[in-house]
């Protein structure tokens, strides 16, 4: 189905961050399957790790025990401040899972009724019917009604909006269970979360008995040189979901909670294939090598290269860009609101040149590469970016 607005381009083979279309053409990849391949492509620990479950035990039910799901979740509960997961095949179905905890949670611990979740206006959290009412965007909501009810949105990071949102939908009784963020807007134009008002946030969620969930699909796994997007804002939530970059691009998903948050008993919530032995025994293979090859210096340091770099051009560029933003090698080039032209105008330079990047919204160019990259990769990215510019003005 025409799901996709497509590029004219078919990719048939990776290595590192570089891959190469059908025709044998070489592109740097800043796109990373949309910030999912964190060891890029073709990784050894990748191909080691996927030989050798195949080969060992690939599906069962969840019915019994499953120890490569077992080690995941102690690998994800050590490094973080989880105590509990559940595992599935997505992001959009960890944030469902997310969003059925808080409303059972409701329900059980606060005795409310009809349980009303709070999301961001420019938000995304997924395409199921649940996870795209929270998304805070109507472009995605729209002919998809009825929608899910009991979602209310909040403009982002603005907390007096919040206080009062809450306070108006409170003052009876209690009725808002959770409040669900992106510690940074992804898809919404690489937004970083601020810090302060996430403190805020957090405050008021201890002082209410709100649970807070942190969408961490995007961000989570190293991508913004933590490997969570809340340790940049100083606070822990009390349920997140990872997805994207967990499995380095097999398709798992997480949802990950504190301990006081876990209402869920058998029967209540479920996944053919979440969890099985062999996405979890390469996620868990993802999730060391991050460790072991220390990654998160790597996206650190590569970040702060590449956001030079970006801010460089933006200045060069005063007529189109406003700036550069992001966290670790998550960031974007921020065109002016009346620039001449979309990002999707210069993505599709950029491809012309050999780089591979992707909007987040109308006007932001979104650079995601695997965490394995380079600083030559990086340089040479942001010369082909610079040119695709240069062409994008001729
Ligand atoms: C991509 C994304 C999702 C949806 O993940 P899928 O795996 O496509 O379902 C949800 N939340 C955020 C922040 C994302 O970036």
């Amino acid at each position: 189905m025409k799901t996709y607005g497509r590029f004219p381009l078919a990719l048939e083979r990776g290595q590192g961050s570089r891959v190469w279309d059908t025709d044998g053409r070489e592109y740097l990849d800043f796109v990373a399957g949309i910030a999912t391949c964190t060891l890029g492509h073709g990784h050894p620990v990748m191909v080691e790790a996927v030989t050798q479950q195949i080969q060992k035990l690939h599906h069962v039910s969840n019915l019994y025990y499953i120890p490569e799901q077992g080690e995941l979740a102690h690998w994800l509960t050590q490094h973080s401040c989880a105590d509990k997961a559940f595992f599935c095949n997505s992001g959009a179905e960890a944030n469902e899972a997310a969003i059925k905890l808080a409303r059972k949670y409701a329900h059980v611990k606060r005795d409310i009724e009809f349980p009303i979740i709070l999301t961001a206006n420019a938000s995304f959290h997924g395409r199921t019917l649940a996870t795209v009412t929270a998304t805070g965007q109507p472009k995605y909501q729209k002919n998809f009604n009825p929608l899910v009810p009991g979602f209310h949105y909040v403009p982002y990071n603005d907390f007096a909006a919040l206080q009062a949102a809450v306070a108006e939908l409170d003052g009876d009784r209690p009725q808002v269970a959770a409040i669900l963020l992106e510690p940074l807007q992804g898809e919404g134009g690489v937004n970083p979360g601020d810090r302060e008002y996430f403190q805020q946030v957090r405050q008021l969620c201890d002082d209410t008995g709100i649970l807070l969930i942190l969408d961490e699909v995007q961000v989570g796994v190293g991508r913004t040189g933590k490997l969570w997007g809340y340790e940049n804002l100083g606070i822990e939530p009390d349920i997140f979901s990872s997805a994207k970059g967990l499995g380095g691009g097999i398709p798992i998903g997480a949802m990950l909670c504190k301990a006081h948050c876990d209402v869920f008993e058998p029967g209540d919530h479920a996944s053919t294939f979440g969890g099985n032995p062999f996405v979890c025994g390469v996620a868990l293979a993802v999730c060391q090598a991050l460790m072991r090859e220390r990654l998160l210096e790597n996206v650190q340091a590569r970040g702060e290269e590449l956001r030079a770099g970006l801010a460089a051009i933006a200045q060069a560029y005063p007529q189109l860009f406003s700036g550069a933003r992001g966290w670790g090698l998550i960031n974007g080039l921020v065109l002016q609101p009346d620039a001449s032209v979309k990002s999707i105008d210069i993505v599709k330079a950029a491809m012309e040149q050999g780089l591979l990047v992707v909007p987040a919204g109308p006007s932001v160019v979104r650079l995601v590469p695997p965490l394995v990259v380079t600083a030559d990769e990086v340089q040479t990215a942001l010369a082909r970016l610079k040119q695709a510019i240069q062409d994008v003005v001729d």
